[in-house]
Parts: structure tokens; sequence; C-alpha cells
């Protein structure tokens, strides 16, 4: 198959707060822009009455519709419902979390009137999937394959929920990438001729929800090896504005003695606000924010400068810089032996954080050149155009050498963690160890899975516990089982373990509490392309009601018109018909504004309803004019 024929394969950065997709197209990376023009799509989902909205038509509407808008998903896919970051964040969402079966968290919306339950994978793939839809109205072909980017310091049960939600979305996921990773691809390729010998490069990443630092080497070959990684998957511009909104509610509360914290819609008006002039401030000194009637009719009028702002957040600004400082130990590396410090996410344009890592690296290290929003998509474009065979030559000279981000181990006796994969190990690998029984006559052996830094097994995350059963009866410390760990290229995890005397064998994948079954994912995706198919049909209503509606207009101000009027009393028409033509035209203004959903069909009888006031009066207007 020659390159023209081949359905490119496309990157995609999926992000707390905003997603981009990018292709491999002649000879280049395109940034593909959506349906609005814009590079980047908010990473949004809200549900009305009538419709479903993804992207910036969900986020516009808000502030209107709090409760039944999703955002911040990627703060909840792959965690528990009880997991105390997710319990944290529930309270600030205007939407509505609960517990489902397996701890699983499950988003509810009023959707046409109806309760319905959704899991982050659903809304993610609602996400992805208007990212695959905006690839392909670009490319004017199908997507099937995507690159898909995830935080470097995701853990093993949020990769895989996140790959659950690109196979809901109908994409084959040719391969998952650290995001850190991604934007040293693009910075890489932008410097391919500039790398002389091996540089080793600091990616500080910090978006809206998700903060990473990787170190890397890149040389002149093409080889990017990642040296280790560090961050905290909980971190970013959305835990900035949040301390905002908090500082503002206590304002509230000490001068108008009211407490908003409980009010979904004033908190929600009051983030899209901060968020806004956080912006700002990122260049000018300060700002203000009026919202009118932000509660009991109450105007709300306020400073927002960037000392207040620096002043609330200082303590997180720290904690990012200290995370570099932690990576820079990791890897046994020194700050000075840092050639450059790539800036990369949203948040990164802070000025605050640019002083700060500016002042930790004693001077001019930091490269901007790379567009922060739209680095880490460009560089799973890459991937994506290697991966499926396309590109030039230094997009298939690349070569990528990934690390693990956290320690993979089993919780043994006395809750220790013997862990067999530490972090920071490159990616594939594999790794096995011996397990024995720890009582007499033992029948089963539990083997429970843990990822973490900790050397108490329970203070890890738990990812996932199986057993195998069945083995010889014997005194302990006699049977022994070895467990088989793999990390695959996608970071994602594989056990097996196998008792040597019996032979007796298991082999999981691993499926925590919180990741989907077939059974699940296949429900989903049944259910995604039923939403698509309302959607669509949704969309044509919304059309045809619009065509009808300028054609009404448009023929009202056509018999309207004094001239034309006479041309018609002329023609043989009585003032009496030409009341009637006019009532008739104003029920069906009435009836287009009492039905803004009406059906196709209804439409349709309307449609001809008013064909034959033209038929009478001759009038030369259809729908197409
Ligand atoms: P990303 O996930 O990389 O798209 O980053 C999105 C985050 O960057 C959001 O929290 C934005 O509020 C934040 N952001 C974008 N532009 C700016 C800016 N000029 N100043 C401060 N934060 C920004």
């Amino acid at each position: 198959m020659s390159t023209r024929d081949r359905v490119p394969a496309i990157g995609i950065d999926l992000g707390t707060t905003y997603s981009c997709v990018a292709v491999w197209q002649h000879n280049r990376i395109e940034i593909i822009a959506n349906d609005q023009g814009n590079r980047i799509t908010p990473s949004y989902v809200a549900f009305n009455d009538t419709e479903r909205l993804v992207g910036d038509a969900a986020k516009n509407q808000a502030a209107f519709n709090p409760a039944n808008t999703i955002f911040d998903v990627k703060r909840l896919i792959g965690r528990r419902a009880s997991d105390e970051i997710v319990q944290e964040d529930m309270k600030l969402w205007p939407f509505k979390v609960v517990a489902g079966s397996g701890d699983k968290p499950k988003i509810v919306v009023k959707y046409k009137n109806e309760d319905k339950e959704f899991a982050a994978e659903e809304i993610s793939s609602m996400v992805l999937g208007k990212l695959k839809g905006v690839a392909e109205t670009f490319l004017g072909s199908k997507v099937e394959k995507a690159v898909i980017t995830v935080p470097a310091y995701f853990n093993d049960s949020q990769r895989q929920s996140t790959k659950d939600a690109a196979i809901v979305a109908g994409l084959e996921v040719l391969r998952m990438i650290n995001e850190p990773t991604a934007a040293a691809i693009a910075y890489a390729l932008d410097k391919r001729a500039g790398v002389d010998g091996k540089m080793s490069v600091l990616v500080f990443d910090l978006g809206g929800g998700t903060f990473d630092v990787s170190i890397l080497t890149i040389d002149d070959a093409g080889i990017i090896e990642v040296k280790g990684t560090g961050g905290d998957t909980h971190l970013g511009g959305e835990d900035f504005d949040n301390r905002m909104v908090n500082y503002y509610v206590s304002e509230i509360k000490r001068k108008h003695k009211v407490d908003i914290s409980s009010n979904l819609k004033a908190l929600g008006r009051l983030r899209v606000h901060c968020e806004k002039a956080k912006r700002t401030i990122s260049t000018a000194i300060q700002t203000t924010i009026d919202i009118d009637c932000l509660f009991n009719g109450i105007d709300f009028s306020a400073k927002f400068t960037r000392a207040k702002f620096e002043e609330v957040n200082m303590e997180l600004f720290n904690k990012c810089v200290d995370t570099v400082e932690t990576c820079l130990r990791d890897v046994n590396m020194s700050k000075g032996s840092i050639d450059e410090v790539v800036l990369v996410g949203g948040s990164t344009r802070i000025p605050k954080i640019q002083e700060l890592l500016q002042e930790f690296f004693d001077g001019e290290k930091l490269c901007q050149q790379i567009n922060p929003d739209e680095a880490v998509a460009y560089g799973a474009g890459v991937l994506a155009a290697k991966l499926s065979g396309m590109g030039d030559k230094a997009v298939q000279a690349l070569e990528l050498i990934d690390v693990t981000p956290l320690s993979l181990g089993v919780g043994c006796d006395k809750d220790l963690m013997v862990v067999l994969i530490p972090r920071n190990s490159p990616i594939p690998t594999k790794k096995e160890d011996n397990f024995y029984t720890i009582r007499d006559n033992q029948s089963a052996m539990a083997l429970w899975v843990y990822q973490g830094e900790r050397s108490k097994s329970t203070e890890n995350y738990l990812l996932s516990k199986f057993s195998l059963n069945g083995i010889p009866l014997a005194p302990r410390g006699v049977v022994r089982a070895t467990v088989c760990f793999e990390i695959d290229a996608n970071g994602i995890l594989h056990v097996s373990a196998r008792e040597i005397t019996s032979g007796r064998s298991n082999a999981i994948k691993i499926t925590n509490n919180g990741s989907l079954t077939k059974a699940e994912i296949e429900k989903m995706v049944e259910d995604a392309e039923r939403y698509k198919f309302e959607d669509e049909v949704h969309l044509k209503k919304v059309m045809a009601h619009k065509a009808l509606t300028d054609f009404v207009y448009k023929s009202k101000a056509k018999i309207k018109d004094y001239k034309f009027r006479m041309k018609l009393r002329k023609s043989g028409l009585s003032v009496k018909d030409l009341e009637d033509i006019d009532e008739q035209i104003e029920e069906a203004i009435q009836w287009l504004d009492e039905h803004p959903t009406a059906e196709i069909d209804d439409l349709e009888e309307k449609e001809e309803e008013l064909n034959e006031i033209c038929r009478l009066t001759k009038l030369k207007l259809t729908l197409k004019d």
C-alpha cells in the first residue's frame, strides 16, 4: 500500500481542561482546528433537555447549566469514588458524582429529562469521539487509529481506563505515550539540526489538572531517552482557580455574611471568571471581576491582582519546583547538567512559575519556542505517523525509550511492599520473583498488586487482587509461586503467576475496581453509537428548523412588500386572500417558536403548507432560496 492510500493515524492530547488533535500531512504536522476554528477543544461535555454538547459548545453554556456540564474527568478517570482526592474535588464540582458498584465513580446528569449515570471513561470517550470527528472532517476520511497521551505520572489504573475510553470512542490505540515525552518529540523534531551529540532536557509540563516533570536525553540520531519522571496527577491550573474561588468565597462570607459554597451556579460562574482573570494577570498586574447577580440578587465586583493570586497559590508553585528538585535527585543529575528546560502546558504561562524556575536553574534555560498548548498533540501526531509508516526520514528515525513512573510490587507478609519493577525502569520490561506459602497446608495464594513508593504496601495504590488456587498442600515455605510483571510499551502492566510444583498458572489483565469489564466496554460502545446517532438526528432537526424559520421570515418580508402586494392584487387575489396568507405565515412563525424541537416529519408537513401558500401567491421562494 502506498503512503497515499493509508488512512492517517492521529495524535491526541487528552487534557484535563483542553484537548488537541494532530495529524501528519504534506510532510509536516497539522494541528487540526475544530468546527469553531479553534486549535484546542475544551474537554467538556454537557447535557440538556434536547441534546448532548461536546467541546466549545459545552463550555460556553457551563455557567447556565452547571449541574449537567461535565469537565475535569481526567481527575476522576481510573480513581475510586472513595479516593480522598475525588472526595475533595466533589466539594467543588458543580455536577454530581456518586459511588457506583465496586466504588467506581459515576457522574449523574439530567439528559432529555431523565437521570443518567456516566462513567468517567464514557465522558472521556465523548471528548475523544469529538476529536476523532474533527480529524475525520479535516481529512475527509474515517480515522480509526490514534496515539493518545497520558500524564507521565498516571498509574496503571488511570492508563487502563484511558485506553478503555479510546476503545469506547472507536479508536484503536496505537500507543499510549507520556505527555512530557510527546512534548520532547516535538522539541527534538524542532531542534533536529541543532542537536550536537547528546543534550539533556527537562520537560516541565503544567496543564489544567496535572503536573509532570521528565528528564530526557535527546541525541542527534533521533533517540529520545527518558531518564526519570516525577509529578502530581492532581496539580494544575484548576487548583490555582480553585484557590482563588475559595478566597472569594471567604471574602463574600466576611463582607456580605452569606455562604455561597453550596450554591453550584454561583460557584460555577465565579470559577469561570477566576480562570479568565488568571489568564489576564499573566500579562497584566491586575484586573477586575464583575459578575451581575452572583447571589441573592447581589452584583459581585472585586479586584484580582497578580500579588493575591501568587500569595494564595505560592504553596502549590513551590511544590512544582520541589518536584523538579526531586526528579533531578532521582536520576542523579545536577541542575547544571540540564541544557534546556522545555515549558509545556497552559499554566507555564504564569509569570511566577517561570520566575521560580529561572531562579532555580540560575539563568536562562527556559525554552518557550514550542507552543505550550500544542506540543503534546504535536509529538503524539509525530509518533502516530511513525507507527503507521508515514512521516519523513527524521520521523522514522525517532526512537523512544520511556520509563515507568511508579514502582510496582506485591504486598507481602507484615504489609511489606516487595518491589518487582522499580520506578524509572525503562519500558517495555519484564521481571519475575518467587513467593512462598506463609502457612502450613495453604491451598491458595492471594497476590495483591500495588503501585507506589511506600514501603508499607497498604499505603500504596492497590491495583488488583488475584489468587492461585488448588496449590499442593505442604508445610509453609515449601510451595513456591513465580510471579511475572510485564509492562508493555503503553505503560500498562500484565501480571501472571505460576505455581512451580503443580504448574498451575494464572494470568491476569490488571483490572482494579475502577477498570471496565469487556461487557461494560461493549455496552458503552453501543451507548456511544446511540448517542452519536441521536446527536446526528438532533442536528438534522435543528438545521431543518432553522431552514424553515429562515424561509418563513423571508416569505413574510416579501409578502409585506407593498409593490408585491399590489402585484398579487392585480393577479386576482382579494384583500381577504392576502389577510389569510398573512395569518398563515404568522401561525407558522408561532408554531416554529412553540416547537423548537419539532420532528422532521412535522417540519416537512409545515413546509408543505407553506409551499401551498407560495403556490397561491406565486411566491417564487423555496426553502433553498
Ligand atoms: P493545558 O491542559 O495545557 O491546556 O492547560 C490548561 C490550563 O492552562 C488551564 O488551567 C488554563 O487556565 C491555564 N492557562 C492557559 N493560559 C494561561 C495563561 N495565559 N495564564 C495562566 N494560566 C493559563
